[in-house]
């Protein structure tokens, strides 16, 4: 059984990741590690946040860690809330005031039903160990941004985002689907064939 620590504290994240890699992996967070300080995401891409938070991870852990950097990016607004997604709405926003903010924006930008509304989620995983970098694997889904939230599953922007040949959103879909066809999802699979070559 191969363990990994994910650098997240987000209980969310976590299980949908164990519940992708399956049996043959351990995984773990930093609920586990309150001695390891939370990472200022100070980089400009998701692959950069990635990068700092992993190797800050792993200088004090020992064993292989993955961090992943995810996100929202809306075309009609040029990409954003892209690595902005968690706090769009100010650093302690809930999900809710984020989706709010985000639905205001994009009535500003697509003003009507003609406008698009596509959008992807886009995740950037780390692998590293000993203070190193390993690999990067990443993952990408494709969808619209729906005009008003639909469902209660998942979290973050689920209830907005309905990914393309779908008819429902993430939040109504079961956790799954989502975990079959997510960012996330498609970036755990990359990282679960490198690790079972590594
Ligand atoms: P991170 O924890 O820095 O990767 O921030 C990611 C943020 O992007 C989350 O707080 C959510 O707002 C959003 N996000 C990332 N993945 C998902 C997802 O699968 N569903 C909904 N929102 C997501």
């Amino acid at each position: 059984m191969t363990r990994l620590l994910l650098a997240t504290r987000n209980a969310h994240k976590t299980r949908e990741i164990g519940e992708i890699l399956g049996a043959d992996f351990e995984v773990i967070d930093l609920s586990t590690r309150p001695e390891i300080p939370e990472t200022v995401e100070s980089g400009t891409t998701f692959g950069e946040n990635a990068i700092i938070k992993a190797l800050a991870v792993s200088e004090k852990y020992d064993g292989l860690v993955v961090a992943d950097d995810s996100g929202l990016e809306v075309d009609a607004m040029d990409g954003a809330p892209g690595v902005r997604s968690a706090r769009y709405a100010g650093e302690k926003a809930t999900d809710q005031q984020n989706i709010e903010k985000l639905l205001q924006e994009l009535r500003d930008c697509a003003p009507s039903e003609s406008d698009p509304r596509t959008a992807r989620f886009r995740c950037v995983m780390v692998l590293a160990r000993d203070g190193k970098f390993i690999r990067t694997v990443e993952g990408m889904v494709a969808g619209t941004i729906v005009e008003a939230p639909r469902g209660t599953g998942g979290f973050g922007y689920d209830p907005v985002f309905q990914p393309d040949g779908y008819d429902k959103t993430f939040g109504e879909l079961a956790a799954e689907t989502k975990n079959r066809i997510s960012h996330r999802a498609r970036a755990v699979q990359n990282l679960r064939a490198y690790l079972s070559a590594f």
